[in-house]
């Protein structure tokens, strides 16, 4: 109609784009790198049993009613736990204002919105590394939010660069906050050691800064969620009011499912209280309040110590078959003789490998090799499989020799 007609179509979701390619193309030989899914090791999506379990035992068993407008109490207090630790006193205390979300992007955007509300013009600005994934710019953008960068990844490296990050941390105005993701850096797979995470800890201690973790990939970094929260640990001993965005897409396989939890640590219960419900005001005029299927079973896997097991194993066995991965194809590319360093690809962790190839060596994989995967060089791990993992080396070889 007139009213619309200065409508253009929107910029094509470049990620989506990639996906929209590989399916077009007939070759056997194609392969999707740039999907930023977990697949098996025959390149299907897969259905946790821990989640199947779940499915079986709620099926039934409840009603189609509202949650409240904070969402489920369990999935929430368990995710804590995962998070924060199960004996945090932060939990035991109340001093965490926490909200289910529509999973990690529902998260980070209830916080921007939350930031845009309630901190003064001067505070008003978050800092993210530089790369980061692309879609916190579009959340915080929309959130009016302004964005800084702090250095992280160092190209000749392909590692951390930590010197310079630590500047970035040091020269931004004191009480700024800062987006960090807690493990599995998106899209380059560098996160920090623990030391290096102690030493950025103490220095957000001296500047006063805020840290905000998106933890979109609890345990399938290292396979252990635990071990995975480490950089949460590090900065809750020493003792910084930090927040979470919680995401079980990756870590569960719930992606369509849209389950997550937003958490801001406050001063006392009090704090808590009034923080939550803003956080719910928030949402309220989006889309009132989270849906009930995903939540449940998340609540009911976390909440059973036999399903969280199961859980806690399918989680190590996505992890391990992506390590598994990394080492077979750094193997591959050093068989085939390539004289370039591979070592980045097994010290990088979690879905994704920043290779280090220019957008046009990306190009000619896809036209000469059917391989579909981000300009910027980033492929996912979870689409190698031991069926392409030779062919998929050899074509990297082919195109950076
Ligand atoms: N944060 C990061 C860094 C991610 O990579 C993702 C997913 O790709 C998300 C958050 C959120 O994903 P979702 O909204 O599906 O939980």
């Amino acid at each position: 109609s007139s009213w619309w007609r200065n409508v253009e179509p929107a910029p094509k979701d470049y990620i989506l784009g990639v996906t929209e390619a590989f399916l077009a193309d007939r070759s056997p030989d194609k392969v999707n790198v740039g999907v930023g899914a977990y697949r098996d090791d025959k390149g299907k999506p897969v259905v946790l049993e821990c989640v199947r379990e779940a499915e079986r035992r709620i099926m039934g068993s409840f009603n189609m009613e509202y949650l409240p407008m904070g969402g489920n109490a369990t999935m929430i207090e368990e995710s804590l736990k995962l998070a924060y630790g199960e004996k945090s006193d932060l939990i035991k205390d109340k001093r965490i204002a926490a909200i289910q979300t529509l999973s990690g992007t529902g998260a980070c955007r209830i916080f921007a919105d939350f930031q845009n509300r309630f901190l003064i013009p001067d505070h008003l600005q978050i800092y993210f590394p530089a790369p980061t994934w692309s879609t916190h710019h579009c959340i915080w953008k929309d959130a009016h939010v302004p964005q800084r960068s702090y250095h992280y990844y160092h190209p000749e490296s392909k590692g951390l660069d930590f010197g310079a990050m630590m500047g970035d941390i040091k020269n931004a105005p004191k009480g700024s906050i800062f987006l960090l993701h807690a493990c599995a850096h998106n899209p380059t797979g560098v996160d920090p050691t623990e030391e290096q995470w102690r030493e950025i800890s103490q220095q957000f201690k001296m500047n006063g800064h805020f840290a905000f973790f998106d933890v979109a990939y609890q345990g399938l970094a290292s396979g252990n969620p635990e071990k995975d929260a480490k950089a949460i640990r590090i900065f809750l001993e020493d003792g910084h009011p930090i927040g979470c965005a919680q995401s079980y897409a990756k870590n569960m396989g719930l992606y369509g499912q849209r389950v997550g939890c937003l958490s801001v640590v406050c001063e006392d219960e009090k704090q808590a209280v009034a923080v939550k419900s803003q956080l719910q005001q928030v949402a309220r005029p989006m889309y009132s309040n989270p849906p009930v299927h995903g939540a449940l079973v998340v609540s009911t896997i976390l909440g059973d110590p036999n399903l969280k097991n199961l859980w806690l194993g399918e989680v190590k066995g996505m992890a391990d078959r992506i390590i598994g991965m990394r080492t077979a194809l750094r193997e591959n590319l050093e068989k085939l003789g390539s004289p370039l360093s591979w070592e980045h690809i097994t010290n990088q962790i979690g879905m994704f490998c920043y290779s280090g190839m220019t957008p046009e060596q990306v190009d000619r994989l896809t036209k000469e090799y059917h391989i579909y995967m981000t300009r910027n060089g980033r492929i996912s791990m979870a689409g190698v499989t031991t069926g392409n993992v030779g062919y998929l080396a050899n074509a990297i070889h082919e195109v950076t020799r």
